[in-house]
């Protein structure tokens, strides 16, 4: 599904095909999940295969780097400049982009020595499919802000995002939405999180969130359109047979849902601002205009 024989990937200065990339068994990242990535997108637009908020994942990857004492030695051009070769040499137009930074043997707790660079690229449709979600308010909470850096993409952030999604699996829904240590709505796994009501969006503020690039661009998208936004702090109550809802994400896009909690949304699909929306970043990621000032 990620790669065939023919993928190539780049690691550490290398182009290889992808059976060459070996990861080996004692690294910190695969030992205690002190490794970083990023998730993004490229899409054909008039300009050519585009690839959306290039500089903007790059720069959280960066972040994402420094606040795990990671040295990367690359800058964020060199990083733009390397996706796009990656896509060439793999011929992909309309593609899903992982780059990861992972560490190599240390059993000692604290940040290994020597990063590696690790690009891959595959076709992927919207992560969360495109059909309505059933969303279970999760039994586990995100974690503590001042037990991470919650703001920073780090390998191991993403087990509790698995420990939801599993509960919500097991329990015959699709996906989860999580409350922060105090009790409010903050996020899905991999995803942020609007609801609708009353002619009005909401979504969690920062603090507990990873604020996603495509939460920013879908509140600006909002803003053109004269679309009432507020980030506030809620609670699962308060969004259950709300108006309607969406998750956001590189990967996922804009999401809708059907229900949460199995309490269906009030309003149909088509009717929402979130499908609004869902249709004005489906154009914009494929737009010239959203990407001539990553060119300039
Ligand atoms: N929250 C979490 C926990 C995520 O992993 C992601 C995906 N990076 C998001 C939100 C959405 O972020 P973005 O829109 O930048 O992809």
């Amino acid at each position: 599904m990620y790669h065939n024989e023919h993928t190539t990937v780049y690691l550490n200065g290398e182009w290889k095909n992808v059976e060459q990339a070996k990861v080996a068994p004692y690294g910190q990242t695969i030992q205690n999940g002190n490794g970083v990535f990023e998730g993004l997108r490229a899409y054909p637009t008039p300009l050519g295969t585009q690839v959306f908020m290039v500089y903007e994942h790059f720069e959280r990857l960066l972040y994402s780097c420094g606040v795990m004492s990671i040295k990367l030695n690359y800058s964020v051009d060199e990083l733009v400049q390397l996706t796009y070769e990656l896509l060439d040499r793999n011929n992909l137009k309309n593609a899903y982009i992982r780059p990861l930074v992972y560490l190599g043997e240390n059993m000692d707790l604290e940040t290994a020595g020597k990063s590696n660079l690790f690009l891959s690229a595959w076709e992927w449709q919207p992560y969360l499919g495109n059909r309505l979600l059933r969303v279970m308010g999760s039994s586990f909470q995100k974690p503590n802000p001042k037990a991470f850096f919650i703001e920073a993409k780090v390998s191991g952030h993403y087990v509790n995002s698995i420990l939801a999604k599993n509960e919500a699996r097991a329990k015959g829904f699709d996906d989860a939405l999580l409350n922060d240590m105090n009790g409010f709505v903050a996020e899905g796994p991999g995803e942020n999180f609007f609801y609708e009501k009353d002619g009005c969006l909401y979504t969690a503020p920062r603090g507990h969130i990873l604020p996603g690039i495509t939460r920013a661009t879908v509140m600006q998208l909002a803003q053109d359109l004269s679309i009432p936004v507020k980030e506030t702090l809620f609670k699962m109550e308060d969004v259950e047979g709300a108006d309607g809802a969406f998750f956001t994400g590189t990967a996922a896009e804009v999401a809708g849902l059907e229900s949460l909690n199995g309490v269906k949304f009030k309003k149909a699909w088509e009717d929402t601002f979130g499908n609004t929306l869902q249709q004005a970043y489906k154009g914009l990621v494929r737009s010239a205009e959203a990407h001539i000032v990553d060119l300039v």
